[in-house]
């Protein structure tokens, strides 16, 4: 499946290696973007790849429910048709938070009403597994797990960027992957800055933004008798004393299978 749309920054250079770092959410849908722009994309992950939508290293919230909310799923099912209902014949469910979710707050319970607004409930691991089988698909993409990027190469001049280094989860030295034309690398919460340090290069600026929210999510067994008439249960405490002083916490249960 080819994208038409070229983003400009790209327009110049020689499409024919591409590589993603990091096979998280961002890592996928990058991988899946750019094999409509490059002849062959490598998705490079340092983590094993689970099998039945088990937890892995990278991702330690993977087994927890997470809410594809409504524009990433639009955003995903335009680069992954039919994923929605994928997703839904795995049994996750489909949640109007203002009419399924009974939220508890500081302040009391919130008004419920129909807002017409769904998102899909559904575990990170499972999100990934269909994903990543999806792109498996894709004869330009090719993953290689257990392989973490530990620094880039540069060619001569140091002006450009024309590989990574990388090396097998082990005891294995570290070896190049050489992008012999241009590349094109998408880096999650990954080590960029300081490998762009390490070239000689400031870093870019950073701006952190600590929204100093925690929460906790866990797996309940649906009583025989549960009368149904809510799906998600998010309960929202102000003041918590939580290690990294979070102002305010809570948790959220959902109905449904894990999936
Ligand atoms: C507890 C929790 C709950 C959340 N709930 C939601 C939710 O309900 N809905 C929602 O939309 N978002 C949720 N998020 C946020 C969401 O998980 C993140 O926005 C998302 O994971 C970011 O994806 P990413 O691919 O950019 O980065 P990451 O998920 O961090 O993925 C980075 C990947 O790169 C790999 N990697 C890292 N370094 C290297 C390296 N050197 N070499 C090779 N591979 C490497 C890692 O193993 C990992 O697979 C939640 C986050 C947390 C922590």
């Amino acid at each position: 499946m080819r994208d038409e749309s070229t983003p400009k920054h790209t327009s110049n250079l020689n499409r024919r290696h591409a590589v993603v770092v990091g096979a998280g959410i961002g890592g996928l849908l990058a991988g899946r973007v750019l094999a409509g722009h490059f002849g062959r994309v490598t998705i490079l992950e340092r983590d094993a790849f689970p099998h039945d939508a088990a937890g892995r290293k990278g991702v330690p919230q993977g087994r927890h429910l997470h809410s594809l909310v409504t524009r990433g799923g639009e955003i995903l099912e335009r680069y992954f048709p039919g994923l929605d209902a994928e997703l839904a014949a795995a049994g996750c469910p489909a949640l109007d938070q203002a009419w399924d979710a009974r939220t508890d707050t500081p302040a009391g319970r919130l008004p419920r009403f129909r807002s017409g607004i769904a998102m899909r409930a559904v575990s990170r691991s499972l999100l990934e597994e269909r994903l990543r089988d999806r792109l498996e698909e894709e004869p330009n993409i090719r993953f290689r797990e257990g392989h973490e990027v530990v620094g880039l190469v540069t060619g001569t001049g140091g002006s450009a960027v024309v590989g990574v280094r990388r090396r097998r989860r082990g005891p294995t030295e570290a070896e190049r992957l050489s992008l012999p034309t241009s590349w094109w690398m998408r880096v999650g919460r990954v080590r960029a800055p300081r490998w762009l340090g390490e070239l000689g290069y400031d870093a870019p600026e950073e701006e952190v933004v600590d929204a100093r929210l925690g929460y906790a999510t866990r797996w309940f067994k649906v009583p025989e008798d549960f009368s149904g008439e809510w799906k998600g249960w998010p309960y929202c405490r102000a003041g918590w004393k939580t290690p990294g002083a979070a102002r305010s916490a809570g948790s959220r249960a959902t109905c449904g299978r894990p999936a």
